[in-house]
């Protein structure tokens, strides 16, 4: 992406953007080789012509080597997986200068630790992803978009539990606000009826199975109270709609000129997504704070960007108050401070209470990998 690193402790910047290569494409195994400045889009573009795909989908042109280091996931998550379940195989070169290689390209092992899913969501701080990998899926044959407006949060929310409950798998099930609506609508010049939103898309291997899925949601989102339930939307205008889901964040500054946001990354289970949106909207409402909620809700991950007043100290107290009730709210639901966009420096204050005394292992695994603490110093640990 396109956002200056934040050095907290100075040192220098690695850009990876010269490695960009796909070094080996081995469709035989559904696999490919690549370098970790590879954009995830362009990886996606090459492939599609082979009828393969890697599924986990940021939005913005995240590398492969950003999007492991990170384990980043997206709106396809739900059905697909996020970054750590296509990683095979990891080339890292550790702050000792050694270079080492991990994983197997089988697709199952059970032999010895998984340094692959210890690298994946490092978020930099144990080495340097030099050669990566990835597992591909086959592209979906046939796919379809719903929309579904409702005329209150609760009757959306209520939906994504009993959808998820039919067994039914969409690769993507989102959740807007109406203030994300009418949001995108100024920024993107949309005509989204300006109502909590459901946007889902669904994959199958033939339009009968989708037409039979699509007849139960359609059942779901009516006994809750679905006030528009548009179905079968066309390519265009399905790539229209995630393009406006994915300007979210830049239809929100639109929206908030001069004013700062902070993102809240929560991810709860499923069974406290609906007590989870209230919780954050009350919280939000009660301090006075503006408040934006969406999110890759079929996975748990519920977005809330805070509106924060870089000039008003008071009202910027209380912007991170509610983001910190939320999170905390989240955590003792089960949940996570951050389902994908990882710790860096924000939430390393809610690493103990989410892992308690396994934090400590984690330090430990830190200092052995990096005695010298010069690998992203400052990230993930306080
Ligand atoms: C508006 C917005 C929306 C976002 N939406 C999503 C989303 O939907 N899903 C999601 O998962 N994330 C999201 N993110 C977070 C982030 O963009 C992604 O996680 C993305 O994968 C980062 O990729 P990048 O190439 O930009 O990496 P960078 O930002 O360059 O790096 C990310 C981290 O990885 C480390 N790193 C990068 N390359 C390497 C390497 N080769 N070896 C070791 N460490 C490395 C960096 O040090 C840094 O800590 C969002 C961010 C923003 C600003």
């Amino acid at each position: 992406m396109k956002e200056t690193p934040y050095l907290s402790r100075g040192g220098i910047v690695l850009n990876m953007q010269k490695m960009n290569r796909v070094l080996e494409e081995k469709e035989e195994d559904f696999q490919v080789i690549v370098e970790p400045g590879v954009v995830y889009t362009e990886l996606n573009k090459k492939f599609s012509k082979k009828g393969l795909f890697f599924p986990p989908d940021p939005g913005a042109p995240a590398t492969i080597g950003g999007m492991v280091a990170n384990n980043a996931s997206g709106i396809q998550t739900l059905k697909y997986g996020a970054t750590k379940d296509y990683v095979m195989k990891l080339e890292v070169v550790l702050p000792t200068g050694e270079m080492i290689h991990s994983g197997s390209n089988a697709v199952k092992t059970s032999s010895g630790y998984d340094l692959c899913r210890l690298f994946t969501g490092s978020e930099g701080t144990l080495g340097v992803i030099t050669g990566i990998t990835l597992r591909l899926a086959p592209l979906p044959q046939y796919f379809t978009a719903v929309l579904v407006n409702f005329n209150s949060v609760e009757e959306a929310t209520e939906s994504i539990y009993e959808i998820i409950s039919t067994g039914i798998v969409p690769a993507a099930l989102e959740f807007l606000d109406k203030n994300v609506i009418k949001a995108i609508n100024t920024y993107k010049s949309c005509e989204l009826k300006e109502k909590p939103t459901l946007f889902m898309e669904f994959h199958g291997t033939n339009q009968a199975g989708l037409n039979e899925e699509l007849s139960l949601i359609e059942e779901i989102c009516t006994s809750n109270g679905s006030s528009l339930y548009e179905a079968g939307i066309g390519k265009k205008e399905r790539n229209r709609l995630w393009e406006a889901r994915y300007a979210t964040f830049e239809a929100m500054k639109h929206a908030n000129k001069g004013m700062e946001i902070i993102i809240i990354d929560t991810a709860v289970p499923l069974s406290k997504y609906s007590r989870m949106v209230e919780f954050a909207r009350n919280e939000a409402a009660s301090k006075g704070v503006r408040g934006y909620l969406f999110g890759h809700a079929g996975s748990g991950n519920l977005h809330m960007g805070l509106i924060k007043n870089p000039n008003d100290k008071a009202q910027a107290k209380l912007g991170m108050d509610v983001n910190d009730a939320i999170v905390n709210c989240a955590i003792d639901f089960g949940g996570t401070a951050t389902g994908e966009h990882g710790v860096g420096i924000g939430k390393r204050k809610f690493m103990m209470h989410e892992h308690g005394n396994s934090l400590e292992i984690m330090k430990k695994i830190k200092s052995a990998m990096d005695p010298n603490g010069i690998m992203n110093p400052g990230k993930i640990f306080l």
